[in-house]
């Protein structure tokens, strides 16, 4: 609100509805304005402020205020965009409140331009800047799914701003068709290259009944190397469920109190290498890991609420998946990786090591090609390409069978500009990494000064 064109009376009035309202700090400036212009309000009102003063008040601009309007408000919108909250470990009332409230859409803009203004003022305390630094990014981000959920339409590199704060830059086909050939190189023959890399994936392919006793092998040596490093909670503890139907691979559900339900789809085959991805990335030092500091430390260590809600289309995410993925290969650098999978995970599958080593050589050059998702998913989602044209290019360079291939565009449809998060997240967090690590073991305390504090694209690019 521009008070500078309203007469002083009008705005003392409007200052006073606004007290009423919401208890503020706002009874000090108004004290002020009466004082300073030396006005004639009757002792009646000035009666009336000081009674109001007597509520416990609190300054508006405090980022413990503003943090709580924040939840209060992702919960509401929660309930319209039913994939907005990930994950929430604040009072439950709050959740039900927003559920009977039903807040419609152009109240809660209106709460979140709100919140917008007054974080743009806020002060941060020392040791707090990045505390607001985030906030106003989870703000920021929070209004973006509102202005989508209510039709405005962003482009792929809009939405990636706004959300995660990062734009993918632009990748050339021609890169992926280099890894493609180095690929037909590598595993000659008459077939198709696609069936000839599924050939191969298939031996590595883990049996159902032996896939529990890899899963908890895995984990358990991703689980053994980060408590090497870094001090966890003594009941820190996760459940491990199997299950299928599901969009995603592998899911960790933060249920608070240091406690995390890991679930692991079983739909496609059981890919070896998965063991590990899934151990390191949903668990330690992954997903898991992370959820264990914000819980601690942000929320019961720091007091800042807004961690008690984790929004799934926000900066969060792009740090959380793409620390998430660094976790591989911080707990497993380099040839160790396969070096402990044929040690310790190929016997209990029942598995040929000989299998792993020459697909190390295929996976790295699939490596290559993990930006196609993006850029085929960024044509598809701004309408460059039809949707029969992103699944041909995903047969040919993600390998993907037709039916998989439009899964991963359903996926988009829900989730669009999310995909960026993996690999260029991943991208972004190694990059940080290996500027700041001095050497291998190093690189364990960087990751942890990551997890410490609020973290987004912005804060890791030079
Ligand atoms: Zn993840």
């Amino acid at each position: 609100m521009d008070m500078g064109k309203v007469p002083l009376y009008a705005s003392v009035v409007a200052i006073v509805l606004l007290l009423i309202l919401s208890e503020t700090k706002v009874t000090i400036v108004v004290v002020k304005i009466l004082s300073a212009k030396n006005c004639r309000f009757s002792s009646a009102l000035v009666a009336a402020f000081t009674l109001l003063s007597a509520h416990p008040v609190y300054a508006d601009d405090s980022l413990d205020v503003i943090a709580e309007r924040y939840v209060k408000l992702a919960l509401a919108f929660g309930e319209i965009d039913s994939h907005f909250v990930d994950a929430y470990t604040g009072p439950a009332e709050w959740r039900e409140q927003a559920r009977a409230a039903a807040l419609p859409l152009s109240d809660q803009m209106a709460e979140a331009s709100a919140i917008t203004e007054a974080l743009a003022v806020a002060q941060a305390a020392a040791g707090e800047e990045a505390r607001l630094r985030q906030l106003q990014r989870n703000v920021r981000a929070l209004s973006t799914r509102m202005r989508m959920a209510n039709g405005e339409r962003l482009s792929f590199n809009e939405e990636a701003a706004l959300l995660y704060d990062a734009i993918p830059p632009e990748y050339d086909y021609a890169e992926f068709d280099a890894a493609l050939a180095e690929l037909d190189i590598l595993l000659p023959g008459e077939a198709p290259l696609g069936d000839r890399v599924q050939a191969l994936r298939d031996k590595l392919i883990v049996t159902r009944d032996k896939v529990p006793a890899v899963m908890e092998a895995a984990i358990a040596e991703c689980r053994a190397r980060t408590v090497a490093r870094y001090e966890l909670p003594q009941d820190e503890r996760f459940d491990l469920e199997f299950v299928t139907d599901k969009p995603w691979s592998g899911y960790n559900w933060y249920q608070g109190d240091n406690r995390s339900l890991i679930q692991v789809n079983l739909d496609q085959p059981f890919l070896i290498t998965r063991a590990l991805d899934l151990g390191c990335h949903e668990g330690y030092p992954g997903h898991h890991v992370w959820n264990l500091y914000v819980d601690n430390k942000f929320v019961k260590e720091n007091g800042w609420l807004e961690y008690q809600v984790f929004p799934l289309f926000a900066p969060g995410s792009l740090f959380g998946e793409g620390s998430a993925n660094f976790g591989v290969e911080l707990a497993f650098p380099g040839e160790s990786r396969l070096a402990y999978e044929q040690q310790a995970l190929y016997p209990i599958a029942g598995l040929n090591p000989d299998d792993g080593a020459r697909f190390e050589a295929v996976s790295t050059l699939m490596g290559k090609l993990g930006n196609a998702r993006t850029q085929i998913s960024r044509q598809y989602l701004d309408g460059e390409i039809s949707r029969e044209q992103a699944i041909e290019l995903a047969m040919k360079y993600r390998f993907l069978s037709r039916s998989r291939a439009e899964q991963s565009f359903d996926f988009d449809d829900t989730y669009r500009a999310y995909v960026i998060n993996y690999t260029l997240g991943l991208e972004i967090v190694r990059a940080y990494i290996e500027r700041h690590a001095k050497d291998e073991e190093d690189r364990w305390a960087v990751f942890e000064s990551l997890l410490n504090t609020p973290t987004a694209a912005s804060d890791l690019i030079e």
